[in-house]
Protein backbone atom coordinates (compact mmCIF):
# COMPACT_ATOMS: atom_id res chain seq x y z
CA UNK A 1 0.00 0.00 0.00
CA UNK A 2 2.29 2.33 -1.01
CA UNK A 3 4.80 1.90 2.09
CA UNK A 4 8.72 2.11 2.28
CA UNK A 5 10.02 -1.56 2.86
CA UNK A 6 12.85 -0.54 5.05
CA UNK A 7 11.11 1.56 7.60
CA UNK A 8 7.75 0.23 6.89
CA UNK A 9 6.55 4.01 7.42
CA UNK A 10 4.59 5.61 4.03
CA UNK A 11 6.57 5.82 0.89
CA UNK A 12 6.57 9.47 -0.88
CA UNK A 13 3.62 9.08 -3.70
CA UNK A 14 1.35 7.74 -0.82
CA UNK A 15 2.21 10.54 1.17
CA UNK A 16 1.58 12.93 -1.65
CA UNK A 17 -2.06 11.76 -1.79
CA UNK A 18 -2.74 11.78 2.22
CA UNK A 19 -0.83 15.45 2.13
CA UNK A 20 -3.26 16.37 -0.19
CA UNK A 21 -6.68 14.67 1.62
CA UNK A 22 -5.55 16.08 4.75
CA UNK A 23 -4.83 19.55 3.55
CA UNK A 24 -8.25 19.71 1.96
CA UNK A 25 -9.69 18.87 5.20
CA UNK A 26 -7.76 21.15 7.66
CA UNK A 27 -9.06 24.41 4.94
CA UNK A 28 -12.45 22.38 5.16
CA UNK A 29 -12.72 22.51 8.54
CA UNK A 30 -10.61 25.65 9.22
CA UNK A 31 -7.51 24.00 11.41
CA UNK A 32 -4.22 23.87 10.58
CA UNK A 33 -1.48 21.93 9.75
CA UNK A 34 2.02 21.79 9.84
CA UNK A 35 5.00 19.96 7.69
CA UNK A 36 7.80 18.98 8.70
CA UNK A 37 10.70 18.02 6.13
CA UNK A 38 13.01 15.95 8.26
CA UNK A 39 16.56 15.42 6.56
CA UNK A 40 19.23 13.49 8.11
CA UNK A 41 22.48 15.74 7.66
CA UNK A 42 25.48 14.01 6.20
CA UNK A 43 23.71 10.50 5.49
CA UNK A 44 26.48 9.65 2.37
CA UNK A 45 28.75 9.96 4.68
CA UNK A 46 28.00 7.76 6.83
CA UNK A 47 26.99 4.93 4.22
CA UNK A 48 30.96 5.26 3.03
CA UNK A 49 32.45 5.21 6.73
CA UNK A 50 29.86 2.59 8.22
CA UNK A 51 28.59 1.00 4.90
CA UNK A 52 25.17 0.59 3.96
CA UNK A 53 23.63 -1.87 6.38
CA UNK A 54 24.36 0.59 9.19
CA UNK A 55 23.15 2.89 7.02
CA UNK A 56 20.14 1.04 6.75
CA UNK A 57 19.92 0.38 10.45
CA UNK A 58 19.87 3.99 10.85
CA UNK A 59 17.35 4.77 8.84
CA UNK A 60 15.08 2.52 10.59
CA UNK A 61 15.81 3.74 14.11
CA UNK A 62 15.34 7.12 12.84
CA UNK A 63 12.03 6.03 11.48
CA UNK A 64 11.18 4.47 14.83
CA UNK A 65 12.48 7.45 16.84
CA UNK A 66 10.26 9.99 14.60
CA UNK A 67 7.32 7.48 15.22
CA UNK A 68 7.80 8.67 18.93
CA UNK A 69 7.09 12.05 18.12
CA UNK A 70 4.00 11.49 16.11
CA UNK A 71 0.59 12.02 17.44
CA UNK A 72 -2.56 9.50 16.73
CA UNK A 73 -3.79 12.22 14.16
CA UNK A 74 -0.29 13.06 12.15
CA UNK A 75 0.81 11.23 9.60
CA UNK A 76 4.56 10.52 9.37
CA UNK A 77 6.55 9.56 5.70
CA UNK A 78 9.74 8.57 4.13
CA UNK A 79 10.04 10.49 1.40
CA UNK A 80 13.50 10.37 0.13
CA UNK A 81 16.42 8.57 0.74
CA UNK A 82 17.38 10.51 3.82
CA UNK A 83 13.98 12.21 4.19
CA UNK A 84 11.16 12.22 6.41
CA UNK A 85 8.34 14.35 6.22
CA UNK A 86 5.45 14.82 9.29
CA UNK A 87 2.40 16.30 8.93
CA UNK A 88 0.95 17.58 12.01
CA UNK A 89 -2.67 18.03 12.12
CA UNK A 90 -4.88 20.39 14.78
CA UNK A 91 -2.11 22.50 15.74
CA UNK A 92 -2.40 26.20 17.00
CA UNK A 93 0.42 27.83 15.67
CA UNK A 94 3.93 27.61 13.94
CA UNK A 95 5.25 27.36 17.66
CA UNK A 96 3.59 24.01 17.88
CA UNK A 97 4.97 22.97 14.85
CA UNK A 98 8.63 24.48 16.12
CA UNK A 99 8.05 22.18 18.97
CA UNK A 100 7.48 18.96 17.70
CA UNK A 101 10.86 19.90 15.87
CA UNK A 102 12.62 20.48 18.87
CA UNK A 103 11.42 17.21 20.02
CA UNK A 104 13.36 15.68 16.98
CA UNK A 105 15.95 17.26 18.01
CA UNK A 106 16.43 16.84 21.33
CA UNK A 107 15.91 12.84 20.90
CA UNK A 108 18.88 13.08 18.51
CA UNK A 109 21.26 14.35 21.11
CA UNK A 110 21.51 10.62 22.17
CA UNK A 111 23.77 8.87 19.60
CA UNK A 112 22.53 5.65 17.96
CA UNK A 113 24.49 2.70 18.97
CA UNK A 114 25.08 0.02 16.58
CA UNK A 115 27.30 -3.22 17.18
CA UNK A 116 30.01 -1.08 18.37
CA UNK A 117 29.33 1.83 16.83
CA UNK A 118 27.78 5.34 18.68
CA UNK A 119 26.51 7.48 16.19
CA UNK A 120 25.91 10.88 16.60
CA UNK A 121 23.19 12.25 13.77
CA UNK A 122 22.24 15.67 12.83
CA UNK A 123 19.68 16.68 11.04
CA UNK A 124 17.53 19.49 8.89
CA UNK A 125 14.04 20.46 9.82
CA UNK A 126 11.55 22.60 7.57
CA UNK A 127 8.20 23.84 8.56
CA UNK A 128 5.46 24.99 6.50
CA UNK A 129 2.00 25.56 7.58
CA UNK A 130 -1.33 25.57 6.14
CA UNK A 131 -3.22 28.23 5.74
CA UNK A 132 -0.18 30.45 6.81
CA UNK A 133 2.24 29.41 3.99
CA UNK A 134 0.32 27.88 1.77
CA UNK A 135 -3.38 26.89 1.37
CA UNK A 136 -3.02 23.94 -1.19
CA UNK A 137 -0.42 20.91 -0.50
CA UNK A 138 1.31 21.24 -3.33
CA UNK A 139 2.54 24.87 -3.09
CA UNK A 140 2.65 23.52 0.71
CA UNK A 141 5.52 21.19 0.09
CA UNK A 142 7.29 23.34 -2.29
CA UNK A 143 7.36 26.04 0.49
CA UNK A 144 9.35 23.19 2.46
CA UNK A 145 11.33 22.28 -0.16
CA UNK A 146 12.37 25.52 -0.30
CA UNK A 147 13.36 26.39 3.27
CA UNK A 148 14.66 22.75 3.78
CA UNK A 149 17.81 24.24 0.98
CA UNK A 150 17.87 27.23 2.81
CA UNK A 151 18.44 25.55 5.97
CA UNK A 152 21.20 22.60 4.83
CA UNK A 153 22.46 25.87 2.64
CA UNK A 154 23.06 27.86 6.34
CA UNK A 155 23.72 24.59 8.47
CA UNK A 156 20.76 25.38 10.52
CA UNK A 157 18.78 23.20 12.52
CA UNK A 158 15.11 24.46 11.99
CA UNK A 159 13.77 26.63 9.20
CA UNK A 160 10.26 28.33 9.04
CA UNK A 161 8.87 29.55 5.90
CA UNK A 162 8.35 33.06 5.47
CA UNK A 163 4.44 34.41 6.34
CA UNK A 164 3.18 36.06 3.06
CA UNK A 165 0.61 38.60 3.61
CA UNK A 166 -1.26 38.71 6.12
CA UNK A 167 0.28 38.42 9.68
CA UNK A 168 -0.34 35.05 11.70
CA UNK A 169 -2.56 36.04 14.21
CA UNK A 170 -2.72 33.10 16.27
CA UNK A 171 1.60 32.73 16.65
CA UNK A 172 1.84 33.56 20.35
CA UNK A 173 -1.39 31.80 21.58
CA UNK A 174 -0.67 29.09 23.91
CA UNK A 175 -3.52 26.16 23.91
CA UNK A 176 -2.42 24.04 26.63
CA UNK A 177 -2.08 27.41 28.96
CA UNK A 178 -5.31 28.20 27.78
CA UNK A 179 -7.13 24.98 28.34
CA UNK A 180 -5.76 24.80 31.73
CA UNK A 181 -7.68 27.98 32.81
CA UNK A 182 -10.96 26.97 30.78
CA UNK A 183 -12.41 24.67 33.64
CA UNK A 184 -11.72 27.40 36.08
CA UNK A 185 -13.43 30.08 33.98
CA UNK A 186 -16.23 28.21 33.00
CA UNK A 187 -15.57 28.29 29.40
CA UNK A 188 -16.02 24.50 28.66
CA UNK A 189 -19.96 23.66 28.29
CA UNK A 190 -21.85 20.64 26.79
CA UNK A 191 -23.88 20.01 23.82
CA UNK A 192 -25.90 17.62 23.00
CA UNK A 193 -27.36 15.79 19.87
CA UNK A 194 -30.55 13.42 19.79
CA UNK A 195 -30.00 9.96 19.53
CA UNK A 196 -32.97 8.79 17.13
CA UNK A 197 -34.33 5.55 17.25
CA UNK A 198 -36.01 5.25 13.57
CA UNK A 199 -37.70 1.73 13.95
CA UNK A 200 -39.90 3.39 16.86
CA UNK A 201 -39.31 6.71 15.75
CA UNK A 202 -38.73 8.23 19.15
CA UNK A 203 -35.86 9.71 21.10
CA UNK A 204 -34.05 6.90 22.18
CA UNK A 205 -31.30 9.57 24.14
CA UNK A 206 -28.29 12.16 23.37
CA UNK A 207 -24.74 12.64 22.38
CA UNK A 208 -22.73 14.77 24.55
CA UNK A 209 -20.13 16.93 23.22
CA UNK A 210 -18.15 19.07 24.84
CA UNK A 211 -17.39 22.44 24.00
CA UNK A 212 -15.05 25.30 24.56
CA UNK A 213 -15.67 28.85 24.20
CA UNK A 214 -12.38 31.09 25.00
CA UNK A 215 -12.63 34.16 26.08
CA UNK A 216 -11.07 36.19 23.10
CA UNK A 217 -10.63 33.56 20.07
CA UNK A 218 -14.31 32.25 20.59
CA UNK A 219 -15.37 28.12 20.12
CA UNK A 220 -12.49 26.19 19.53
CA UNK A 221 -13.20 22.85 17.28
CA UNK A 222 -13.04 19.34 19.98
CA UNK A 223 -10.76 18.27 16.75
CA UNK A 224 -8.35 20.42 17.72
CA UNK A 225 -8.60 21.01 21.56
CA UNK A 226 -9.22 17.36 22.34
CA UNK A 227 -5.81 15.69 20.88
CA UNK A 228 -4.01 18.50 23.05
CA UNK A 229 -5.89 17.41 26.40
CA UNK A 230 -5.23 13.69 25.47
CA UNK A 231 -1.37 14.80 25.21
CA UNK A 232 -1.08 17.15 27.86
CA UNK A 233 -3.24 14.74 30.69
CA UNK A 234 -5.87 17.42 30.98
CA UNK A 235 -7.89 15.03 29.41
CA UNK A 236 -8.61 13.40 32.67
CA UNK A 237 -10.10 16.30 34.89
CA UNK A 238 -12.32 17.18 31.62
CA UNK A 239 -13.38 14.18 31.09
CA UNK A 240 -14.54 13.67 34.74
CA UNK A 241 -16.67 17.26 34.41
CA UNK A 242 -18.27 16.10 30.91
CA UNK A 243 -19.10 12.65 32.81
CA UNK A 244 -20.43 14.48 36.15
CA UNK A 245 -22.33 17.42 33.80
CA UNK A 246 -24.26 15.76 31.28
CA UNK A 247 -25.25 13.29 34.18
CA UNK A 248 -26.49 15.91 36.27
CA UNK A 249 -28.45 17.69 33.47
CA UNK A 250 -29.47 14.25 31.98
CA UNK A 251 -31.41 14.19 35.26
CA UNK A 252 -33.28 17.11 34.82
CA UNK A 253 -34.76 15.82 31.57
CA UNK A 254 -35.63 12.49 32.99
CA UNK A 255 -37.82 14.29 35.53
CA UNK A 256 -39.88 15.46 33.02
CA UNK A 257 -39.40 13.01 30.09
CA UNK A 258 -39.01 10.03 31.46
CA UNK A 259 -35.91 7.73 30.98
CA UNK A 260 -33.15 8.86 29.16
CA UNK A 261 -29.63 8.02 28.09
CA UNK A 262 -26.72 9.82 28.11
CA UNK A 263 -23.74 9.13 25.80
CA UNK A 264 -20.52 10.24 26.92
CA UNK A 265 -16.95 10.36 24.51
CA UNK A 266 -14.07 8.55 26.07
CA UNK A 267 -10.70 8.11 25.19
CA UNK A 268 -9.68 4.27 24.61
CA UNK A 269 -6.65 4.45 26.96
CA UNK A 270 -8.82 5.52 30.09
CA UNK A 271 -10.34 1.80 29.73
CA UNK A 272 -6.66 0.99 31.39
CA UNK A 273 -6.07 3.25 33.37
CA UNK A 274 -6.72 1.95 37.16
CA UNK A 275 -9.02 4.73 38.36
CA UNK A 276 -11.32 5.28 35.79
CA UNK A 277 -13.93 2.90 36.67
CA UNK A 278 -14.00 4.36 40.20
CA UNK A 279 -14.26 8.13 38.29
CA UNK A 280 -17.37 6.74 36.63
CA UNK A 281 -18.54 4.85 39.19
CA UNK A 282 -17.85 7.79 41.83
CA UNK A 283 -20.02 9.97 38.94
CA UNK A 284 -23.61 7.92 38.84
CA UNK A 285 -23.69 7.59 42.72
CA UNK A 286 -23.38 11.35 42.98
CA UNK A 287 -25.97 11.62 40.02
CA UNK A 288 -27.78 8.13 41.11
CA UNK A 289 -30.77 8.32 38.88
CA UNK A 290 -32.58 4.75 38.35
CA UNK A 291 -34.09 6.75 34.86
CA UNK A 292 -30.72 8.03 33.68
CA UNK A 293 -28.66 5.56 31.85
CA UNK A 294 -24.93 6.57 30.68
CA UNK A 295 -23.06 5.13 27.79
CA UNK A 296 -19.28 5.46 26.90
CA UNK A 297 -18.43 5.86 23.39
CA UNK A 298 -15.02 4.41 22.90
CA UNK A 299 -12.99 4.78 19.38
CA UNK A 300 -11.57 1.20 18.30
CA UNK A 301 -7.89 2.51 18.87
CA UNK A 302 -7.73 0.75 22.31
CA UNK A 303 -9.06 -2.39 21.77
CA UNK A 304 -6.40 -3.75 19.92
CA UNK A 305 -3.51 -3.68 22.27
CA UNK A 306 -3.98 -5.62 25.41
CA UNK A 307 -6.84 -7.45 24.88
CA UNK A 308 -8.11 -8.88 28.04
CA UNK A 309 -6.96 -5.75 30.19
CA UNK A 310 -10.07 -4.35 28.11
CA UNK A 311 -12.35 -6.58 28.06
CA UNK A 312 -12.07 -6.93 31.99
CA UNK A 313 -12.58 -3.30 31.96
CA UNK A 314 -15.35 -3.45 29.74
CA UNK A 315 -17.43 -6.22 31.60
CA UNK A 316 -16.77 -4.39 35.17
CA UNK A 317 -18.41 -1.39 33.49
CA UNK A 318 -21.29 -3.22 31.97
CA UNK A 319 -21.84 -4.45 35.50
CA UNK A 320 -22.18 -1.47 36.97
CA UNK A 321 -24.89 -0.86 34.35
CA UNK A 322 -22.88 1.34 31.99
CA UNK A 323 -23.21 0.49 27.99
CA UNK A 324 -20.63 0.87 25.56
CA UNK A 325 -20.63 1.78 22.06
CA UNK A 326 -17.48 1.40 19.93
CA UNK A 327 -17.37 4.70 18.08
CA UNK A 328 -16.18 5.61 14.41
CA UNK A 329 -16.43 1.65 13.85
CA UNK A 330 -15.37 1.00 10.13
CA UNK A 331 -12.04 2.76 10.28
CA UNK A 332 -9.96 1.42 12.78
CA UNK A 333 -8.15 -1.86 13.64
CA UNK A 334 -10.96 -4.14 14.16
CA UNK A 335 -10.27 -7.35 13.43
CA UNK A 336 -12.96 -10.29 13.83
CA UNK A 337 -11.23 -12.61 16.05
CA UNK A 338 -11.01 -9.89 19.49
CA UNK A 339 -14.74 -8.41 17.89
CA UNK A 340 -16.34 -11.40 18.95
CA UNK A 341 -14.97 -11.13 22.49
CA UNK A 342 -16.15 -7.29 22.91
CA UNK A 343 -18.41 -6.64 25.45
CA UNK A 344 -20.37 -4.02 23.85
CA UNK A 345 -23.77 -2.79 23.33
CA UNK A 346 -23.41 -0.39 20.25
CA UNK A 347 -21.49 0.13 17.43
CA UNK A 348 -21.79 3.52 15.92
CA UNK A 349 -20.88 3.84 11.79
CA UNK A 350 -18.15 6.03 10.93
CA UNK A 351 -19.75 9.21 9.45
CA UNK A 352 -17.42 8.65 6.71
CA UNK A 353 -19.62 5.90 5.19
CA UNK A 354 -22.85 7.58 5.68
CA UNK A 355 -21.76 10.91 4.37
CA UNK A 356 -20.72 8.66 0.63
CA UNK A 357 -23.96 6.27 0.97
CA UNK A 358 -26.16 7.77 -2.31
CA UNK A 359 -23.02 7.67 -3.96
CA UNK A 360 -20.69 5.24 -3.34
CA UNK A 361 -22.05 1.50 -4.17
CA UNK A 362 -18.97 0.66 -1.38
CA UNK A 363 -19.87 2.65 1.30
CA UNK A 364 -23.54 0.82 1.22
CA UNK A 365 -21.98 -2.24 0.98
CA UNK A 366 -19.48 -1.79 4.23
CA UNK A 367 -22.83 -0.18 5.92
CA UNK A 368 -24.80 -3.57 5.40
CA UNK A 369 -21.86 -5.45 6.42
CA UNK A 370 -21.47 -3.58 9.80
CA UNK A 371 -25.02 -3.94 9.80
CA UNK A 372 -24.86 -7.99 9.15
CA UNK A 373 -22.17 -8.03 12.18
CA UNK A 374 -24.21 -5.96 14.62
CA UNK A 375 -27.30 -8.14 14.22
CA UNK A 376 -24.68 -11.28 14.54
CA UNK A 377 -23.31 -9.98 17.81
CA UNK A 378 -26.77 -8.75 19.27
CA UNK A 379 -25.47 -5.26 18.96
CA UNK A 380 -27.40 -2.00 18.64
CA UNK A 381 -26.72 0.03 15.08
CA UNK A 382 -25.83 3.89 14.70
CA UNK A 383 -25.38 5.62 11.92
CA UNK A 384 -24.38 9.13 12.50
CA UNK A 385 -24.06 12.17 10.06
CA UNK A 386 -27.21 11.94 8.27
CA UNK A 387 -27.81 15.34 7.20
CA UNK A 388 -31.00 14.42 4.85
CA UNK A 389 -34.15 12.16 4.16
CA UNK A 390 -32.57 10.51 1.40
CA UNK A 391 -30.06 8.95 3.95
CA UNK A 392 -32.23 8.71 6.12
CA UNK A 393 -34.48 6.53 4.28
CA UNK A 394 -32.02 3.92 2.94
CA UNK A 395 -30.87 3.55 6.78
CA UNK A 396 -34.76 2.54 8.07
CA UNK A 397 -35.15 0.65 4.76
CA UNK A 398 -32.16 -1.73 5.41
CA UNK A 399 -32.91 -1.66 9.45
CA UNK A 400 -30.14 0.49 10.85
CA UNK A 401 -31.71 0.99 14.73
CA UNK A 402 -30.60 4.63 15.71
CA UNK A 403 -29.43 7.65 13.94
CA UNK A 404 -27.76 11.01 14.70
CA UNK A 405 -27.40 13.64 12.42
CA UNK A 406 -28.16 17.78 11.61
CA UNK A 407 -31.42 15.97 9.82
CA UNK A 408 -32.38 15.61 13.56
CA UNK A 409 -30.97 18.12 15.15
CA UNK A 410 -27.01 19.69 15.44
CA UNK A 411 -25.53 19.89 18.92
CA UNK A 412 -27.04 22.44 20.79
CA UNK A 413 -26.58 23.62 24.52
CA UNK A 414 -28.93 22.23 27.45
CA UNK A 415 -31.30 24.14 27.42
CA UNK A 416 -31.84 24.74 23.82
CA UNK A 417 -31.61 20.30 23.77
CA UNK A 418 -34.79 20.77 26.87
CA UNK A 419 -36.63 23.12 24.23
CA UNK A 420 -36.08 20.59 21.71
CA UNK A 421 -37.46 17.44 23.73
CA UNK A 422 -40.07 19.83 24.72
CA UNK A 423 -41.15 20.38 21.06
CA UNK A 424 -40.27 17.62 19.59
CA UNK A 425 -42.61 16.11 16.82
CA UNK A 426 -40.66 13.40 14.55
CA UNK A 427 -41.33 13.78 11.15
CA UNK A 428 -42.82 10.43 9.55
CA UNK A 429 -39.98 8.21 7.81
P1 LIG B 1 -17.41 12.06 17.30
O1 LIG B 1 -17.52 11.38 18.61
O2 LIG B 1 -17.32 11.20 16.08
O3 LIG B 1 -18.64 13.05 17.22
C1 LIG B 1 -19.42 13.29 16.10
C2 LIG B 1 -19.07 14.60 15.45
O4 LIG B 1 -19.83 14.73 14.25
C3 LIG B 1 -19.43 15.81 16.29
O5 LIG B 1 -18.44 16.80 16.01
C4 LIG B 1 -20.79 16.23 15.72
O6 LIG B 1 -21.07 17.59 15.91
C5 LIG B 1 -20.56 15.92 14.26
N1 LIG B 1 -21.83 15.64 13.56
C6 LIG B 1 -22.95 15.11 14.07
N2 LIG B 1 -23.90 15.00 13.12
C7 LIG B 1 -23.37 15.46 11.97
C8 LIG B 1 -23.87 15.61 10.63
O7 LIG B 1 -25.01 15.28 10.30
N3 LIG B 1 -23.01 16.14 9.71
C9 LIG B 1 -21.74 16.51 10.04
N4 LIG B 1 -20.96 17.02 9.08
N5 LIG B 1 -21.23 16.38 11.30
C10 LIG B 1 -22.04 15.87 12.25
P2 LIG B 1 -17.78 17.65 17.17
O8 LIG B 1 -18.80 18.01 18.21
O9 LIG B 1 -17.02 18.75 16.51
O10 LIG B 1 -16.79 16.61 17.83
C11 LIG B 1 -15.69 16.15 17.13
C12 LIG B 1 -15.00 15.05 17.87
O11 LIG B 1 -14.39 15.56 19.07
C13 LIG B 1 -15.93 13.93 18.32
O12 LIG B 1 -16.14 13.05 17.25
C14 LIG B 1 -15.15 13.33 19.46
O13 LIG B 1 -14.19 12.43 18.97
C15 LIG B 1 -14.42 14.53 20.03
N6 LIG B 1 -15.15 14.97 21.24
C16 LIG B 1 -16.18 15.83 21.36
N7 LIG B 1 -16.54 15.95 22.65
C17 LIG B 1 -15.72 15.14 23.37
C18 LIG B 1 -15.58 14.82 24.76
O14 LIG B 1 -16.33 15.29 25.64
N8 LIG B 1 -14.58 13.95 25.09
C19 LIG B 1 -13.76 13.39 24.16
N9 LIG B 1 -12.83 12.54 24.57
N10 LIG B 1 -13.88 13.64 22.85
C20 LIG B 1 -14.83 14.52 22.45
CA1 LIG C 1 -18.89 9.91 19.51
Amino acid sequence: MGSDQLTKLEGRLSFLNTLEEKVNYANKHKVKAGLLLIDIDHFQRINYQYGYEVGDKILIKFAELLSSVKRKQDHLARIGDNTFALLLMGIMNTGHAELAARKVLRSLEVPFTYQDYQIRLECSIAISICPTHARDSRHLMVEAESVLHETKIHSNNIGIAKVVGEEELSEFWDIEMAMSQALKFNEFSVYYQPKIDIQNNRVSGAEALLRWKHQSRGFVSPEVFIPIAEQSGMIKPITAWVINTSLRQAAKWSDKWGHQTVSVNIPPEFLLMPDFFDMVSNSLKLWESENVSLTLEIIERSFVSQVDRTIGALEKLRERGVKISIDDFGTGYSSLSYFEKLPVDEIKIDQAFIFHLLKNKSSRNIVKIIRDLGRAFDLQIVAEGVENSQVLKYLHKIECDIVQGYFYSKPIPNEKYMEWLSKVELPKI
